[in-house]
């Protein structure tokens, strides 16, 4: 069974030019019927294992209002048991956190936070769409922490047009400063179908990956821990529940798009939000099943999800779980992506382990990598 959980609250106040998760711009009318399916798919999840993590992703989980959220919240903390050393994580768009929603979060059980800050910059938070700006995220913060979480999260975005490496460094700067315990800082991605893929983006390719190589090493100089290729946190607040996806454990999802992985078998709820609601009236699964992972496909996706952590892979974790030496199974691979320094095979610290981690030159070039062990 598995022991993590994401929900997903598919609503935002507007939308972003660069978003394409499953979230639409936030209507009331819609939101309760949605709240209401939800829960109860939520109570039909078996509660019998007790939670390690859990994650209210979006969308914008702190658009709802603050009596809609109090009740989700008591919910899931009423269904599900968790352990003693549980994380449970709310994500929070800046622009639509109140002292009020806070409390009525910090005090349900939520104990991290995860701030959609993305830059210090206004003109950059314009460009992006986003609802906020630098000032308003400060506050954000501080209101978090006097609401009395401490582990707290900022995402940021870099690579956006117009954004100098010294804009870059003034954000970082500026997010070290606020003391967060986590932060993630990922590329601006032009994905097909969102706003930004229909304007040509003037970049310079090298600046970005010099915006990367910074965030690597000054982060890591403030005492940060780089963890994984667009994480970073203080020692022992990496996020537990995206460091189960990069193990390949058991997850369920539920809400608009969510996805589940349990026994090998990936499952995918609905997107489209009429049929996700009809189908829970019903009393029918909003969930079919994508794929049967055979055990090659597992063993493969245990590679590059596992790579992605600056840790790596252990041989023989995978050997004893998938029943295969990837040593002699990707010899050649292994070879090839080693002569061109993506790649290091190395004895692990304090035991006779063999590991496997991307150089840095890896990971800047983390998806040529991955694509060789698909
Ligand atoms: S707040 Fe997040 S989920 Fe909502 S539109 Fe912006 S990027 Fe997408």
């Amino acid at each position: 069974m598995a022991s993590s959980l994401y929900i997903h609250i598919p609503f935002c106040l507007k939308r972003c030019v660069y978003c394409n998760f499953v979230s639409g711009v936030y209507d009331p009318e819609k939101l309760s019927s949605y709240i209401d399916a939800l829960q109860i798919e939520t109570e039909k999840i078996p509660a019998e294992t007790p939670l390690s993590t859990l994650f209210i992703g979006g969308g914008t989980p702190t658009v709802l209002p603050a009596e809609i959220l109090h009740n989700l919240l008591l919910c899931l903390f009423d269904h599900f048991i968790f352990n003693d050393n549980f994380e449970a994580t709310i994500e929070s768009n800046p622009g639509t956190l109140s002292d009020e929603k806070l409390q009525i979060i910090i005090s349900s059980g939520i104990n991290r936070i995860s701030l959609g800050v993305q830059s210090f910059n206004d003109k950059e938070l314009t460009f992006l769409g986003r609802i906020h700006g630098s000032k308003q995220a400060e506050q954000a913060v501080t209101m978090a922490r006097k609401a009395g979480f401490k582990n707290i999260s900022i995402d940021l975005i870099y690579g956006i047009p117009g954004q100098s490496l010294n804009s870059w460094k003034h954000t970082l700067e500026n997010t070290v400063r606020l003391n967060p315990y986590h932060i993630s800082s990922y590329e601006l991605t032009v994905e097909q179908g969102t706003a930004l893929s229909r304007s040509a983006l003037d970049r310079d390719e090298e600046e970005i990956i010099d915006m990367y190589d910074y965030a690597v090493d000054w982060l890591s100089s403030q005492g940060f821990i780089h963890y994984e290729i667009s994480n970073f946190a203080r020692p022992g607040y990496e996020c537990r529940h995206n460091m189960n996806y990069w193990d390949r454990g058991d997850y369920y999802g539920a809400g608009l798009g969510a996805h589940s992985l349990i026994d090998n078998q990936r499952l995918r709820n609905t997107d489209d939000l009429k049929n996700y609601i009809r189908l829970i009236t019903r009393n029918e699964s909003p969930a079919r099943v994508i794929d049967h992972i055979s055990d090659e496909k597992a063993l493969s996706e245990a590679i590059f999800l596992g790579l992605r952590k600056t840790g790596g892979i252990t041989i023989e974790t995978l050997a004893m779980r998938y029943k295969v030496n990837i040593l002699s199974k990707y010899r050649k691979v292994i070879e090839d992506l080693q002569t061109a320094g993506l790649i290091i095979v190395s004895p692990s610290g304090c035991s006779d382990e063999t590991n496997i981690i991307l150089t840095r030159k890896g990971l800047l070039l983390s998806n040529e990598v991955f694509e060789k062990f698909v």
